[in-house]
């Protein structure tokens, strides 16, 4: 009877180090996604060592159930979220919340801060780039108590957008209409006639949805990171000109909202590299040359002596530059 019972605890023992060495070799070979998550939620489900195995075999092949309680929130999960949320929305975030434990829009909000940025509906508006200079630029910077005044780069350039028209609820309006064309009709859905205006507009394609959406954002040398202060849908008929009333509008309201005393100068345009960009960036900040006299004199008496230097700036001495991206795209084999 002693054999028999030595020979069940040894063979219990020898279980016990198999399991364990299988363990040992599949947390050592294998990068188990939320490891920590599936150990904790069974162990506090009363699971027994070989439930416990059987459900890291599971996570190992892939198929297993995400736990239901606790999801993640590291970096990966909340990165994985954040793609979620940007690319297709709050409803496809529910449900993968609830089927694979991905953290729900809520605790994404508590992980991180959202930036709201107006887009501009209709033609380019002051008052929406001063909304957004506000709430992008000044705020965060009053916020974190920033002083140091840089020189600041505003950088243009369009991503791409599909083309469909969107209601926005707290005007009643259309957006996702090319701001160069929209003022000919009313973007107001105020009457039932006025709407069907708009759709025969759309239709002699008077008006165009924007394939394309204008962003400018700003940066300062000496930091990190961009401010978006314009989001402008845009079609394919906007020409150089349509650039140049960009660039006056944009730098008017950052002198008007007073983010020069509070952030610093602009100093430099950077544009994409496209010829309407090429041509209103050259008629836009290639227009005077570099003063001797007034606030640029002092770097005048620097610059002017090297010889084959362009001194030729915009107003308030903003240079031109164009997007990096698009040099190395131009002068790129590949
Ligand atoms: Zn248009």
């Amino acid at each position: 009877l002693e054999c028999v019972k030595l020979g069940q605890k040894l063979s219990n023992c020898i279980r016990k180090l198999t399991n364990y060495r299988r363990f040992a070799f599949a947390v050592a070979e294998s990068n188990i996604p939320r490891l920590k998550q599936f150990l904790s939620v069974g162990l506090r489900n009363g699971a027994s060592p070989h439930k416990l195995m059987n459900m890291l075999a599971d996570a190992l092949e892939g198929n297993a159930p995400a736990p239901n309680a606790c999801p993640s929130t590291d970096s990966r999960a909340i990165n994985i979220t954040l793609m979620t949320y940007i690319l297709s929305g709050r409803k496809l975030l529910y449900a993968l919340s609830h089927a694979n434990g991905l953290p729900s829009l809520r605790t994404l909000r508590n992980h991180m801060a959202f930036t709201r940025i107006m887009p501009t509906i209709g033609t380019i508006s002051l008052s929406d780039i001063l909304h957004n200079i506000q709430e992008v630029v000044l705020k965060p910077h009053t916020a974190a108590e920033r002083t140091t005044l840089h020189g600041v780069n505003l950088m243009v350039d369009e991503v791409a957008l599909e083309e469909r028209a969107v209601h926005f609820r707290h005007n009643n309006s259309v957006g996702g209409l090319c701001w160069r064309h929209s003022p000919l009709i009313n973007l107001v859905f105020s009457t039932y006639d006025s709407t069907l205006a708009l759709v025969k507009s759309l239709k002699e394609t008077s008006v165009h949805f924007a394939k394309e959406m204008t962003v400018v954002a700003a940066s300062c040398f000496g930091e990190s990171g961009t401010y978006p202060i314009l989001a402008l849908p845009t079609c394919k008929h906007v020409k150089a000109a349509d650039s140049c009333t960009i660039y006056e509008v944009v730098m008017d309201a950052w002198r008007t909202c007073g983010a020069v005393a509070k952030v610093g100068r602009i100093r430099r345009w950077s544009t994409d590299g496209d010829m309407i960009c090429r041509v209103s960036g050259y008629e836009a900040f290639l227009s005077q040359k570099l003063s001797s006299t007034g606030t640029s004199r002092v770097i005048h008496g620097t610059l002017a002596g090297m010889v084959g230097l362009n001194l030729w700036t915009g107003p308030e001495d903003v240079t031109l530059n164009f997007n990096v991206k698009h040099i190395f795209k131009r002068k790129s084999p590949f």
